[in-house]
């Protein structure tokens, strides 16, 4: 499929970026968030497990590290303009995607009203590349396939969790959704001048990586901008879904971010 280059929205987008740990965006997608801030949308982010499998050393109190680890994703997010970070705090490792986990996705969904949902390719098992093969972590898999279904059907259908509804919760259409880690990307987002930003993000990681990482990460976006007919990019899979449902009221665009 040929990757096409993303073009800036006409508007101010409400934006909600759903992943499994802490660091997560910061290595596909925070240079394409800071340059959706950049353009006027409001992004907010939610991690859905704790972070707690984020260390081998047996010594490692992991209850300290679940707080630093979150500290770090919030200085991560304000560096390319995001303010609200939301954790559900799921056991890192082990994440299934539950009716429970869909259900506190289909929630976070209808709160935040968003028009585009950034979401981890459940699809994606095993990824090939020249530097080293991997076996996508089950938490990615997990998290992406429970917010893809919480996408549709859940958020915008009326009797799907009536306990939501009995919170305030009207369904909600998203119009755009955005398969990250993906294999099969079809959209590239020039990130060039957010590649120092991307960067400065993915540092404030100090629990789980070093400098060691920034020539990696470089060299990924630097290939994927080559492809794309830039210096520097980061690619997804892009679906949409324009045509909206009847009894879904959309917000307007300068309405502010529920929280
Ligand atoms: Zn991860």
């Amino acid at each position: 499929m040929a990757l096409k280059l993303e073009a800036d929205a006409e508007k101010p987008l409400r934006i909600l970026v759903i992943v499994a740990h802490p660091d997560d965006i910061e290595f596909g997608a925070a240079g394409s968030v800071a340059r959706w801030t950049d353009h006027g949308a409001t992004v907010i982010y939610c991690i859905v497990t704790d972070g707690a499998a984020g260390s081998n050393d047996p010594n490692v109190n992991l209850a300290d590290l679940v707080v630093q680890r979150q500290r770090e994703q919030r200085e991560a997010a304000r560096i390319v303009g995001v303010e609200d970070v939301r954790f559900l705090g799921f056991a890192d490792g082990t994440l299934e995607p539950t009716l429970d986990l869909r259900r506190q996705l289909t929630r976070v969904i209808r709160a935040t009203k968003p028009d585009r949902v950034v979401i981890m390719d459940p699809t994606t098992i095993l990824v090939e590349n020249d530097q080293s093969d991997y076996i996508n972590h089950p938490d990615h898999r997990a998290s992406g396939e429970a917010a893809l279904y919480a996408v549709f059907p859940s958020a915008e259908t009326r009797p799907i969790f009536p306990e939501l509804l009995s919170e305030g919760l009207e369904p909600h259409h998203v119009t755009e959704l955005y398969l990250a880690l993906t294999t099969k990307p079809n959209t590239a987002v020039d990130v060039t001048p957010y590649a120092d930003r991307k960067i400065q993000a993915l540092l404030q990681h100090r629990s789980q990586l070093d400098e060691s990482v920034v020539d990696l990460v470089r060299g990924w976006d630097k290939a994927t901008g080559h492809e794309a007919g830039v210096e520097y990019a980061e690619v997804f899979r892009v679906l949409r879904f324009p045509v909206n449902v009847p009894g879904i009221i959309q917000p307007e665009a300068d309405e502010p971010m529920p929280t």
